[in-house]
């Protein structure tokens, strides 16, 4: 098992706070606000219905458990091991059946079951991996040919250190301080470069906005600080 690819001390940020992932007012609250918006981006590109769908670096489920109420098969993977015992907690309670989760990376996953996914999600992952380009990579073994792979990630520039950083984790505390590391955020020529190389096609980007007044967040095409991107394994 391939395991290298991980920071020790990225994975004990997620697990000192896992008993906080399903309180919406928490540190997670900025992913509760956006699981919407995303799920529905997703759902309109790939269809979720009956699909089978492995969301890669799913922490407490937010997503992973929303997908398979749209009638998802899911698999959510991580390497925080309390993050996923909250993630299957929580899917006893809310009573969500088609959704399992699994302690493994993805790289070790996709030479477990390359091939066997229809849509691949790993969002807000990336940043927090010593080698994302392998997390990719991995992504793209796991889809099948013609399959979706979604990744959301933050833009790297002096605007999204403001943004991201200085505003999200210092003015706005939205996040805790030292939650992300800006030498670790990723352009998004730097997402494609690596997507095409692993045999992705880029299919579009959207831009995550935020308005700390209103407290709301929306889709658009500033990519400038956060972003998702989707992409197509060929057929
Ligand atoms: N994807 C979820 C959680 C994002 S937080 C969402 O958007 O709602 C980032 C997650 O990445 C955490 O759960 C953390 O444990 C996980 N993570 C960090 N490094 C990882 C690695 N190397 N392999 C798998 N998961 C990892």
């Amino acid at each position: 098992m391939n395991n290298t690819n991980v920071d020790p001390a990225e994975l004990s940020k997620f697990s000192d706070l896992a008993h906080r992932w399903w309180d919406p007012e928490s540190e997670f609250r900025p992913l509760h606000h956006i699981n919407p918006l995303r799920l529905e981006w997703i759902h309109q590109q790939a269809n979720l219905t009956g699909k089978r769908v492995v969301d890669v670096g799913c922490g407490g489920g937010i997503l992973a458990e929303a997908m398979a109420s749209k009638g998802a098969d899911v698999l959510g993977v991580d390497l925080a091991t309390k993050s996923l015992k909250v993630a299957q907690l929580h899917a006893l309670e809310s009573g969500v059946q088609n959704v399992r989760y699994q302690e493994i990376s993805a790289e070790a996953l996709a030479s477990e079951q390359a091939g066997q996914f229809d849509v691949v999600t790993c969002m807000e992952m990336l940043e927090h991996v010593p080698d994302p380009a392998s997390v990719v990579q991995a992504c793209a073994k796991l889809v099948k040919p013609g399959g979706w792979v979604f990744f959301s990630t933050l833009n790297r520039n002096p605007k999204s250190f403001l943004f991201a950083i200085v505003g999200a984790e210092y003015v706005l505390k939205l996040l805790p301080r030292g939650t992300h590391e800006y030498a670790r955020f990723i352009k998004p020529s730097e997402l494609s470069q690596w997507a095409r190389e692993a045999g992705l096609n880029v299919q579009g980007f959207k831009g995550m906005e935020y308005n700390p007044l209103s407290r709301r967040y929306w889709l658009s095409q500033d990519t400038s600080v956060n972003y998702l991107v989707a992409t197509r394994r060929e057929a």
